[in-house]
């Protein structure tokens, strides 16, 4: 059943592309579920704690969507009409479809970062005070790793120095954490140490983990009533979500460790790549960025050739590695992708 997870093409857009592995499946079938509208949900109840034990957090809470769980946490810190700063590539500003703006009326001011990684003296300099003329800075969200950045790993010392900087000015501190578990598995941070920086902060269970579905929402003490009041208001909550919730459980417990398997891979893609003379930015993480002049061009040829990657601007590719994913794939890819890109006119 779950052996044919893929046979071609080779599909490098994403990570989100992995399906669940036959032993998932089977913890799946075997979950206990009740109505999670209830709190009567047991699998999703013992996920919820586990993650927020995993992290130091008081509470969390099951959500299906990454970008359900970013616009949760922001709004539980930051209320229309007022403003949110981020890095000028957040996921939240590019890949939300204005939801801040359009559920919940938020201003985002943004800070262009290189890779997406704001630098703590730019962002002291732009949260401001509010008064009756001015728009005042409510909370900042930083991404870790950074998706638009290429999986660019954040310093610890960096979070802290922003957290050190939301908390003299008395404003929240989001972390959309979406791919945590790259940036602890690239640095070594313990996972409590990320989740002693941010006041609120998300998690996916289905990019590099390769849950199918399923976020989570880790919030302090006292939250959680508002926000799984603001989870049924955007129709985000389920029912027997556990057979979600204990997926998302195996992979934790099984696909963390194996991560940086995947960032080897990744290497290995950008080092055939660079061999070949294409324009590649070294890798920290699963997340490979090839600067080409028509990217979609080029993606589009190696679709044809059975390798899929995405062109993530007009001459941008994104080359993402995963668990569904070998090292001899990674070589068939990146030698498909490298004829590919210097065959074509602009030469990568
Ligand atoms: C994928 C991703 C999200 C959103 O997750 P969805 O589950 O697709 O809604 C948010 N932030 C980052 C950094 C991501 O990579």
């Amino acid at each position: 059943m779950a052996t044919i997870n893929r046979v071609l093409p080779i599909d490098l857009r994403s990570d989100t592309v992995t399906t669940p592995s036959a032993p998932m499946r089977e913890a799946m079938a075997a979950a206990e579920v009740g109505d999670d509208q209830y709190g009567e949900d047991p699998s999703a109840r013992r996920l919820e704690e586990a993650v927020a034990a995993l992290f130091g957090f008081a509470e969390a809470m099951f959500v299906p969507t990454g970008i359900m769980a970013n616009h949760i946490g922001i709004r539980l810190q930051v209320g229309p009409g007022e403003e949110l700063i981020c890095d000028a590539d957040a996921h939240i500003v590019a890949h939300e479809n204005g939801g801040l703006a359009a559920h919940a009326g938020i201003q985002t001011r943004t800070l262009p970062s290189a890779r997406g990684l704001m630098d703590p003296d730019a962002l002291a300099a732009m949260i401001r005070v509010g008064d009756r003329y001015t728009v005042g800075t409510r909370a900042v969200e930083v991404e870790n790793t950074h998706n638009r950045g290429g999986g660019a790993v954040y310093p610890l010392e960096t979070l802290q120095r922003i957290r050190a900087l939301t908390d003299a000015s008395g404003i929240g501190l989001h972390l959309d954490g979406a791919r945590i578990w790259n940036a602890h598995a690239a640095a070594g941070v313990p996972l409590r140490e990320y989740g002693a920086i941010a006041h609120t902060m998300s998690v996916c269970m289905s990019k590099g983990l390769g849950a199918p579905a399923g976020s989570l929402l880790l919030m302090p003490e006292g939250r959680s009533e508002e926000a799984r009041s603001l989870r049924r208001r955007l129709g985000g909550s389920m029912r027997q979500v556990g057979i979600l919730a204990a997926g998302a459980h195996y992979a934790l417990e099984n696909n963390l460790d194996r991560l940086s398997q995947d960032h080897e891979n990744a290497r290995r893609i950008a080092t055939a790549l660079r061999d070949a003379g294409a324009s590649v930015r070294e890798p920290e993480t699963n997340i490979v960025l090839v600067d080409t002049e028509d990217a979609p061009a080029v993606a589009k040829e190696c679709f044809g050739r059975g390798v899929r990657i995405s062109a993530f601007g007009p001459k941008l590719l994104r080359i993402v590695t995963h668990l569904d994913v070998s090292a001899q794939d990674c070589d068939t890819a990146a030698d498909v992708v490298s004829s590919v890109l210097m065959q074509s006119p602009e030469r990568g």
